[in-house]
């Protein structure tokens, strides 16, 4: 276990010494120098531009502490070896190609996280379990992103009913198909399989209309998609179409 803190000698000189490390650090974790080494390491100078000593942290270059950073060092020595890790392509996730709100939204899927209500149950809150949308099964993860008939309609009109089809991906838990989808789907095709999931409901009487354009290189080719929902998430229209050129994405979504 590494640690971070200001060095100082303990006061006497005469016989054994040890080297301290400010904080509360249990006593099999000090140093113990002979003699010798201690004053040697004391006659050593520093360099010019280190007039005192201070506190490092380590896992950054610049020497400050970070959120990011700590929460790595964090993973590596604790929960990494501890019951709460999930042993999973979380790589596969945080490469999708999609916005990072939509990354996160799987990272939460898989983390178990996502307040469905067979999970709400778990956690002692009062509310029936019946999926809201299709009203005829509970709904956890797997239904409410894969087996509701409306989330089943939205993978088809987002021109990825291959991937909620393929036989490699019917795992019996929703963080294991997005596991597999992760190992086996380029970070393209996961990127709009987050995006997909992400989806936010229009406000009250209003259609919401997605669209993607691909490029498939060096076929001279663009392809655009279109979806558009209601209010409630039901999928209405949708159409894709291909044409012999090729625009920008930016001009192509316009
Ligand atoms: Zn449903």
């Amino acid at each position: 276990m590494q640690w971070d803190g200001e060095l100082n000698w303990l006061s006497q000189l005469s016989g054994d010494k040890e080297l301290e490390v400010q904080g509360s650090i249990p006593d099999k974790e000090k140093i113990n120098l002979t003699k010798d080494v201690a004053e040697r390491i004391l006659e050593t100078s520093l360099v010019n531009s280190v007039r005192e000593d201070k506190v490092v942290w380590e896992e950054e270059r610049n020497g400050c502490y970070s959120v990011k950073s700590g929460y790595k060092l964090a993973m590596r020595h604790i929960i990494g070896s501890d019951k709460y890790h999930e042993v999973g392509n979380w790589n596969g996730i945080w490469k999708a190609q999609a916005p990072h709100k939509a990354r996160h939204l799987l990272w939460r899927l898989c983390r178990g996280c996502l307040p469905t209500r067979s999970r709400l149950l778990e956690r002692r809150v009062e509310c029936t379990l019946i999926c809201p949308v299709c009203d005829e099964e509970i709904e956890d993860e797997l239904h409410i992103f894969f087996r509701c008939a409306v989330a089943r309609d939205s993978w088809c009109a987002a021109g990825l009913s291959s991937v909620l089809h393929n036989v490699a991906y019917q795992q019996t838990n929703a963080m294991d198909r997005i596991f597999a989808v992760c190992s086996n789907e380029s970070s393209d095709i996961v990127g709009r399989v987050a995006m997909l999931l992400w989806w936010e409901k229009p406000a009250l009487d209003c259609v919401k209309c997605n669209v993607d354009v691909a490029f498939v290189s060096g076929s001279g080719r663009t392809s655009v998609g279109l979806c558009f929902r209601d209010s409630s998430g039901q999928f209405m229209a949708g159409m894709t179409q291909w044409q012999q050129t090729v625009i920008s994405s930016v001009e192509g979504e316009a």
